[in-house]
């Protein structure tokens, strides 16, 4: 599963990005109304559904959606769902492919944690868990769900992608320490810099900014590399 990536029905709404900042909260959801006689519907199915109550949600409102199985699938994934009215801007919302009176199978409830933890990599400030009844009046996610359980599976620690990029970058800041060249130095720091504006401004999807960026990073790393070799 790849969260950067929404399903092209979503994509092509071209929906705001959600902002590492803001974001503090995943909200649980299922389909409601009766129980699913067919477990495994599109997604193009479900956004039918939500439209039939809401004509102006024009795709999948949710970031992703969890099917009985233990599969997944993106719908919106990084950029803001419909799916939780006053609150869009600051969760995520991932709903389980079942209907009323219907309870998540074990393998539902993992794969749920295990999409939840994915989305706390890009947003470190998620802390909380709740079902959307606690933010709107509605029985969604049911009475099935123990949202002990998602809670438990879903807070547990995660690398951010952050810590994976400082982590990944501390040689390269250990062997620039070393080095008595000062343009190496320089251009170093101002790589690392870049690379870690570039990371943030990734996460918040500002695709001309990162084009940008792109670009003058690929020259810095050119001469950051012609300079090892001299050293
Ligand atoms: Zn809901």
């Amino acid at each position: 599963m790849d969260l950067t990536k929404p399903h092209p029905t979503c994509a092509k709404q071209n929906y705001p990005a959600l902002m590492v900042d803001e974001v503090d909260e995943v909200i649980a959801h299922y389909m409601g109304g009766t129980a699913l006689s067919d477990l495994k519907p599109s997604i193009e199915t479900i956004a039918g559904w939500t439209r039939d109550n809401n004509p102006d949600i024009l795709s999948c409102a949710y970031g992703a959606l969890i099917y009985q199985d233990g599969s997944s699938v993106v719908a919106r994934g990084l950029h803001q769902g419909a799916h939780c009215r006053g609150h869009n801007a600051h969760t995520i919302g991932i709903a389980f492919v079942i209907g009323g009176g219907q309870a998540p199978t074990e393998a539902a409830i993992l794969e749920f944690c295990r999409v939840a933890r994915e989305y706390r990599k890009y947003f470190p400030r998620i802390r909380a868990v709740n079902p959307h009844s606690m933010r709107f009046k509605t029985e969604c996610c049911g009475y099935m769900v123990s949202m002990d359980r998602l809670r438990q599976g879903s807070l547990a620690p995660v690398e951010t992608e952050w810590e994976k990029f400082i982590k990944s970058r501390y040689d390269v800041l250990v062997r620039a320490g070393k080095m008595e060249n000062p343009e190496y130095w320089y251009n170093t720091m101002y790589q690392l810099e870049l690379e870690s504006e570039l990371i943030e401004r990734y996460l918040r999807k500002d695709a001309d900014y990162t084009e940008r960026v792109e670009a003058e990073l690929a020259t810095l790393r050119a001469r950051v590399a012609e300079l090892e070799e001299q050293i």
